[in-house]
């Protein structure tokens, strides 16, 4: 029989004993981990503080109207909902908030860093409901604002969602309210990722220049799974409904009862948002990276754009001749855990792209540094040489056994054992929280 707190109990011994160098993960404190799991969970309260439609909602008022309260304060909004379950119903609601079925909506292609909910074509809510119009990057994977001011004259959005999910560099918020103003579009900045650094100072906010700003709260800011709608004084400028027509979209629109442990989770993540050891943390993420970086391109390999500047950085591993599976599996094996990626211009398809994505949250969390992103860096460059012969099929049916086949033999390897017993010595002094 499956027992689940064991199962539990070795997720937390996988995280223990690995690097965590996924971007978008980090660990949240044990306090906000409370407020997830607490009774919070048990309470119905559809609607908002002081509009409820159930009986009992007294505390769960006091919990949320706090979050809000601290959220607009922090990042200095005129107006919040934190009531989305994730980032990708977050978006959604701005989109039913604001447009009619059809409306042109633009934003960054998934392939270049941006992310599904921003018009993917085809297999997403927002690429199949709207039109949508999409901008890439230049070859050397940087984003050029002439071809973005381009594309939104030519097709006149409605709206525009912008972020990233694995561009290294920091988006010019005034040029993109620029362009959005130009056209008469909305302009959503989308800073799921770098909502922490925004806090911290590290990565300019886009409020001042933006009508919505969106956020998970789980990635840089180190709070529960969910996410965050604000509207910025430039927003209810634009249209003095925006507050209220955003607040419909997500309860009745598209949510029904919010996740109470969720809400005081994200209220404890800003509370410790809001101190000067956030602001280090944050400025040590985006050292650590720069750090990573460098090294990791003295070691011989190739960075897209070049670096990075926050907390990030994505691998071209088509110099090595390396696929991002291979690279991903091999790290896993040494207990380094990262994500495969697309590249600018990859010809490979996304299921099996050429690069790898690495980020400094999580490590940073734990306490991490310059030395031990030496000694990481080391290792990374020591393991992809390891498999550097390795080649995926050229037969696209073939591809999935190869990975399985793969996937066995690097669990077995002696050098890669070696590094993961290694990995696990460094994690132990740098326990999460
Ligand atoms: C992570 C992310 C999302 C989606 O968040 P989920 O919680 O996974 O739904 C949306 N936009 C950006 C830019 C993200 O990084």
């Amino acid at each position: 029989m499956v027992i689940i707190s064991d199962l539990i109990k070795e997720e937390q011994k996988r995280q223990e004993e690995t690097l965590m160098l996924i971007p978008s993960e980090n660990y949240a404190s044990k306090e906000v981990r409370e407020a997830v799991g607490s009774v919070l969970m048990n309470k119905y309260s559809e609607g908002y503080s002081g509009r409820r439609y159930y009986q009992g909602n007294k505390i769960i008022d006091e919990i949320e109207t706090f979050a809000i309260d601290k959220a607009k304060e922090l990042f200095k909004v005129e107006h919040v909902n934190v009531q989305p379950y994730s980032g990708s119903p977050a978006n959604a609601e701005v989109l039913f908030a604001l447009l009619n079925p059809g409306d042109t909506i633009m934003g960054l292609k998934l392939s270049s860093g941006g992310h599904l909910t921003h018009g993917h074509p085809d297999i997403t809510f927002s690429g199949r409901f709207y039109k949508s119009v999409q901008f890439g990057t230049k070859d050397d994977g940087i984003i050029d604002y002439n071809e973005v001011e381009n594309l939104a004259r030519k097709e006149k959005p409605a709206l525009m969602i912008i972020g990233t999910t694995a561009y290294p560099l920091i988006l010019d918020w005034k040029k993109l309210g620029e362009i959005a103003d130009l056209v008469g579009s909305w302009l959503v900045a989308d800073i799921s990722h770098v909502s922490g650094l925004v806090l911290a100072g590290e990565y300019p906010s886009p409020v001042p220049f933006t009508h919505i700003v969106t956020t998970t709260t789980h990635k840089t800011l180190r709070g529960p799974r969910g996410a965050m709608i604000m509207v910025t004084k430039k927003g209810i400028e634009k249209d003095p409904e925006t507050a209220s027509k955003i607040d419909k979209a997500v309860f009745p629109g598209l949510q029904g009862g919010p996740h109470n442990g969720t809400t005081a989770g994200i209220a404890q993540a800003l509370i410790e948002a809001d101190s000067g050891d956030f602001k280090k943390y944050g400025k040590q993420i985006v050292i650590n990276a720069r750090y990573l970086a460098e090294e990791l391109k003295n070691g011989g390999l190739t960075l897209v754009t070049g670096g990075t500047e926050c907390h990030l950085m994505v691998v071209d591993l088509r110099p090595i001749g390396l696929s991002g599976n291979i690279a991903a599996e091999v790290l896993e094996a040494a207990g380094i855990i990262v994500n495969r990626n697309s590249v600018p211009n990859d010809s490979a398809p996304p299921f099996y792209p050429s690069g790898i994505r690495l980020g400094t949250p999580g490590i940073t969390t734990r306490g991490m540094t310059e030395p031990e992103m030496k000694i990481i860096a080391g290792w990374i460059l020591k393991v992809l040489d390891h498999v550097k012969d390795e080649k995926l099929p050229e037969v696209k049916e073939k591809r999935g056994e190869y990975i399985k086949s793969f996937r066995i033999k690097v669990a077995n390897d002696e050098f890669l054992k070696n590094i993961a017993s290694e990995v696990r010595d460094l994690c132990k002094k740098f326990p999460m929280p």
